[in-house]
């Protein structure tokens, strides 16, 4: 399912939250390294590991979930962790609320640490 059927299916789809959800830019990048994804919640971005997730292209979905669970969590409570409200927003989703990506990232020659949080409150 895509994740805009998602959101719709969550009940997450209310005008204010789309709007808002459709200002973000999602950046592929070829820097990161153990991070699968961060979300920045002020500046309306998420950023996916390029070199990762042409790896693991079927991680992709729940990537981006994460990531789009942060800002819709940051949307709603002005900031946002790996919490409840994390969690419960990923089950809504579909996803498994796991904070760590679990990926192999031995050939990006880097840790294998999960997922950092550009945690700003808007
Ligand atoms: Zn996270």
């Amino acid at each position: 399912m895509e994740t805009h059927q998602r959101l719709i299916a969550a009940g997450l789809a209310s005008p204010n939250l789309r709007e808002y959800l459709n200002s973000v830019r999602i950046i592929l990048s070829n820097r990161m390294r153990g991070c699968a994804g961060t979300a920045s919640i002020r500046k309306h971005v998420v950023r996916l590991n390029a070199r990762l997730l042409t790896e693991h292209r079927d991680r992709v979905p729940e990537v981006l979930a994460h990531e789009v669970a942060h800002l819709i969590d940051g949307y709603l409570h002005g900031r946002s962790s790996h919490g409840p409200q994390w969690k419960e927003l990923m089950g809504r989703l579909g996803f498994e609320a796991k904070r760590c990506h679990g990926m192999d990232t031995s050939r990006l020659k880097c840790k294998s640490v999960a997922h950092s949080l550009i945690n700003t409150a808007s």
